[in-house]
């Protein structure tokens, strides 16, 4: 039964909306390796699934939030929004003070960073780009913030991050989305830089020693 563990997980992560979407997302485009986005721009399907318990813990914990949010006339939970053509549902949107959420699980080190030096890039782009698109639904969007959900912890190890929303975050990563959806018509994904390391062991393009740039990345995931 050990051996079948692991597909059991990816046949539920499978199913799931979000691993089955094709379209580049908002919470996409600030990722570590924009040849990770150029490949995720051709819409090809994953060929490697990758560890998938994370993800499922994740989903897990957004659900219970978001149905103990749900119905509360104060939050807009899991709305659709778009800007510049891409799309992504926010988290949790606070009408009352103007303040996008979007729950994340990580680990009390991740957290600790994350107090102290703030989001990566792919967090505050994503989490801009929800507020210009709650802003162009017509809503009023002040600060923008990450709940962070303990991993290795407990309930008062939980932090928030935020600061003021800026639509020219938004605007700078619709910019690098278009730099590289350029690159990409001009030159297909392999003139566009990757940054090879641990992370392509999640990557979905990755097969180890693959020399087909078009389609795959052979990466480097040690
Ligand atoms: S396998 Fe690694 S280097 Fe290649 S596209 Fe994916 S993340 Fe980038």
């Amino acid at each position: 039964m050990t051996e079948a563990m692991p597909r059991m997980l990816r046949r539920v992560s499978d199913g799931q909306g979000r691993s089955r979407q094709r379209d580049v997302g908002m919470s996409e485009l600030g990722g570590h390796c924009d040849r990770q986005l150029a490949l995720k721009l051709l819409q090809l399907d994953a060929v490697n699934h990758g560890p998938k318990l994370a993800a499922l813990r994740g989903t897990g914990l957004h659900t219970v939030l978001e149905e103990a949010m749900r119905g509360d006339p104060r939050w807009l939970v899991e709305a659709a929004v778009a800007y510049g053509g891409i799309r992504g549902h926010v988290d949790l949107f606070d009408l009352r003070t103007g303040t996008v959420w979007d729950h994340k699980l990580m680990s009390k080190a991740k957290i600790k960073r994350l107090v102290e030096h703030g989001p990566s890039r792919a967090h505050r782009w994503q989490l801009h780009l929800y507020g210009a698109g709650l802003l162009a639904a017509g809503h009023t969007v002040n600060r923008v913030g990450l709940l962070a959900w303990p991993l290795d912890g407990h309930d008062e190890d939980s932090r928030a991050w935020g600061e003021p929303f800026d639509v020219n975050v938004a605007d700078e990563a619709l910019a690098h989305h278009d730099r590289v959806a350029r690159a990409v018509a001009d030159g297909g994904p392999r003139s566009v830089p990757m940054l090879a390391g641990p992370l392509c062991r999640w990557c979905p393009y990755w097969v180890r020693g693959s020399d087909d740039t078009d389609t795959t990345c052979g990466g480097n995931p040690q």
